[in-house]
Formats: C-alpha cells, structure tokens, sequence
C-alpha cells in the first residue's frame, strides 16, 4: 500500500513538473515571438527552479510529497474560485454629451489655424484663454518635422506618404448615388454592411441610430467651409475597427509609431471611403468620415455602435485589441438594425485601478483620478493641449499610452484567457494587472528610435 501510495504521489509530482514546463516554456516561447524579452527572462525565471523542484521532491519521503500535493492542490482552488468565480461590477453608465461638440475647438482644427490670418485672429478673439497654449505648440519644432526630436527623414518620408494619400482621399467622402434603391430587407441589408466592412479589412463592425451629440456642430477640418454650421440628417452610423500592428505600436513615442499610425488612418479612410460607394451604389445616401474630414466623434459613436468601452486614455477600447485600433465610420439613411450598446463594466473597473498609461505619459496628459462629469458624461479627460504639445516637440503622435496598455496584448489564446479573466473576475483583474507589471514592467521600456536603417 505504501509503494502505492508513492507511486501515486510521484506521477502526480511528476505531471505538476510536466504541466510547469509545458505552459512556462510555451509563454517563454510566445513571448519570443512577440519580441517581449523581459516576460521571455522571467517566464524562464519562474519556470525552471518550479519545474526543479516538483522534480526534487520526488526524493522526499512519501508524507512530505503527499503534503506538498495537497498544498497544491488547495492553492489551484482557491485560484480558481478567486480568478474564475464571477464578481460582481459597477454598470457602466449609458450617458451621452449634452451638448454638441464644435470642431472648430478641437485642438487638431487649432492647431491648422495660421497666424496673422483672419480665421486666426477670430478664433483666439473668441477663445483668448487658448492662445498663449496653442501659440506654444506653434513654436515647436512640429508634427512630423523632420528637426524635431524623435523625427529623422527616413521615417517621416513614411509616414508622410501615408498621410499624404489620406489627404487625398478626403475629398472621396461622398459621391452619386444610385437611382435605384435596394429593396433588400432590413435584416440583409444590415448583415451585408457588416459583412462587406469586413471584407474590405475592418476587424469588427457596428451600427448605432446616430444622435445629435455624435454630430460636431461645426465644421473645423476637412471639406466643406470652415465654420459653416453641420447639417448631417442621416439616421444610422456603422462603425468600424482597423488593427494596429503590435510590434509597430511598441515603438512609440519614436518615429516607426507615427508610421504604423498614418498606415491605419489610410486603411480606415479606405474601408470607409469603399463601404460608403457601396451603399451609394445600393440607393442609399452615405459619406465616410476619415482621418482630417469627420463630422461625427469617431470613438463615441463606435462606443453606441457596441464597439467597446472609453478608458482611462480617452480612446476606445476594444474588446481583443484594446486601444489598438483606429475607427472608421459610414452615416446613411440605409435602413438598417441598430446594435445596443454593450458597455463593458469590466474595462472602466480595470481602467480604475491599472493606471499604467497615466504613469508612462510622458506628457502626464492623463488623469490619475477618478472619472468626472463633462459635457454630461462621466469619464477620464486627458488634457489634449499638453498631448498635442509632446506631439510638437517629439515631431510623432507618441502613442506610449497605447504601447503599455495591459489590453493591447495581440489577440492570441493566452492574452484572451487573461482578458476573459478580465472580463469575469475584479479578483482577477488585480491578479492580471500584478502579472502584467512583472512580465512587462510597470514602464515597458520603447522598442526603439528606429524601425528603418
Ligand atoms: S493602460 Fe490601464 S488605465 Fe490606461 S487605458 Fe489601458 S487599461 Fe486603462
Ligand atoms: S499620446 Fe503620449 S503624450 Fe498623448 S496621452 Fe498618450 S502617452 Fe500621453
């Protein structure tokens, strides 16, 4: 019976060991693939001497193993009923704007105003608490300045081909449409959007019935007369993510970020630009809101459209990607099936505690507090001026917010068992947040300055 016993209590010792290795070899070798070499070392660091010494106890006597699997066996419940067992959350509130946004105040429509210029001086007439700000930013070295700090003219050539074809595209926005009307039910036509966002390259979709407060009030970039008053009488808004590449977001603050950036902006104002013609074409009038020519508040509307959640940065966050996206977005009178607004609880609990952009901002544009209230929503509101001024000093749209972003993991098997941990657990969420600084650092260090020779 004894032998038996010590049988048993070795195959047990001898499948922990087994299990060990497995699941800390396959994390060191994911982490490999995705170029994270601080979680690859520490994966190693806690994998060998664990796998050591489950191996070492089968030389203990058979009362010491037979302790040592009952403590583990005892830590794996307690693990589990901690991680696993749902938590109960706060509902995330589904409170809008209460008033509509001018785009002319938005700090991009600012900073394209030119002194000495009519349009200037009215603008810092009516706005005089702006001006000694957006002055400042002026006179730094610039957006994609090939002088500015981080900036050099291989990758800014980059990036200023990509933002040069959206430009571009801005005035593609709008088009005929077709005399014919599709007479296709509601329930196709809406499955046919979505499917078609997704084949032109969109990572997901939604609609939401569009509501005066995704609408800006004026106009402040793009086509159309600076100032004229918006007149957008669509009913629906799709809205769609495009993915940002992982590896390029690492980069940020440094020039590659700004490159995978402008990338994105394209491949939204495509997908936009290409599903609005389609639903012309269907009868249906439509326009694309892309990059520098929007009427509607992009993140908010695709958080209606049950996109995700607004966190802690201001972006929106995804439920696979995290901030990691960048939003594009159709407004038609194409009759279609709203999506309800899924609100996701779980971000805004995460969001509260992690607080891990707000501390690698190198502007410290991010709010370390609680939400507030503004314009009728409670929410974090980073400071956009001091963002937009590291912008201005570095010459890139930094991003180190993004790149450190526990959500933005790739979207794999383990990084989505984690973020379904997220999703069910508050224990949890501390437990991942804990992990997430040890295997990648409380401050993930950038990937580097260059991603070019
Ligand atoms: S870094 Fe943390 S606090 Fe900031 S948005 Fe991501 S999860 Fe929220
Ligand atoms: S982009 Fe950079 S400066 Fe702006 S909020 Fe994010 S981390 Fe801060």
């Amino acid at each position: 019976m004894g032998i038996l016993n010590m049988a048993i209590s070795s195959i047990i010792l001898v499948t922990f060991s087994i299990l060990i290795f497995t699941a800390g070899a396959a994390f060191l070798v994911l982490s490999l693939i995705e170029k994270e070499k601080r979680a690859a070392v520490r994966a190693a660091m806690i994998t060998v001497p664990m796998t050591t010494i489950y191996l070492l106890a089968l030389l203990l006597p058979d009362k010491v193993q037979l302790a040592i699997i009952l403590v583990s066996f005892s830590l794996m419940v307690i693990a589990g009923i901690l991680f696993f067992v749902p938590t109960r959350v706060q509902q995330a509130e589904f409170n809008q704007p209460t008033d509509q946004v001018d785009e002319r105040e938005i700090i991009f429509a600012r900073a394209r105003l030119e002194p000495g210029t009519p349009l200037y001086e009215s603008y810092y007439r009516d706005h005089p608490h702006q001006k000694s700000q957006d002055d400042a930013s002026r006179e730094q070295t610039g957006l994609l300045s090939p002088h500015a700090r981080f900036m050099d003219p291989l990758h800014r050539a980059s990036a200023v081909g990509s933002f040069s074809l959206t430009e571009a595209l801005r005035e593609a926005v709008d088009g005929p449409i077709s005399d014919e009307k599709n007479q296709s039910s509601v329930e196709d036509l809406t499955k046919t959007v979505k499917k078609l966002a997704k084949y032109y390259g969109a990572l997901d979709c939604g609609i939401t019935v569009l509501k005066p407060a995704h609408i800006y009030s004026h106009i402040g970039r793009g086509t159309g007369k600076y100032g004229d008053k918006i007149n957008l009488d669509h009913t629906f808004a799709i809205a769609f993510t495009v993915e940002m590449d992982f590896e390029m977001t690492g980069y940020g603050p440094y020039a590659p970020e700004v490159m995978e950036s402008a990338r994105q902006y394209v491949e939204s104002a495509r997908v936009s630009i290409q599903l609005a013609a389609a639903i012309r074409d269907l009868g249906f009038p439509a326009r694309a809101h892309i990059d520098g020519n929007y009427r509607v508040i992009a993140p908010l509307v695709a958080r209606d459209a049950g996109l995700g959640e607004i966190g802690r940065m201001g972006l929106l966050m995804t439920p696979l990607q995290g901030p990691r996206v960048r939003i594009g977005v159709v407004t038609t009178e194409m009759p279609l099936d709203p999506n309800s607004y899924r609100g996701e609880p779980s971000i805004l609990d995460f969001c509260r505690i992690c607080k891990k952009c707000a501390h690698n901002c190198p502007s410290q544009s991010i709010p370390k507090g609680e939400r507030e209230i503004s314009n009728g929503v409670l929410r974090w509101k980073i400071n956009p001026e001091s963002c937009y001024h590291y912008w201005t000093i570095v010459g890139t749209d930094c991003g180190r917010c993004l790149a450190v972003c526990p959500y933005s993991h790739p979207d794999n098997l383990l990084h989505n068992l984690v973020r379904w941990g997220i999703r069910r657990s508050g224990n949890f969420r501390r437990v991942a947040l804990f992990l997430d600084d040890f295997f990648y650092g409380k401050k993930p260090p950038s990937r580097g300055k260059t991603f070019l020779p």
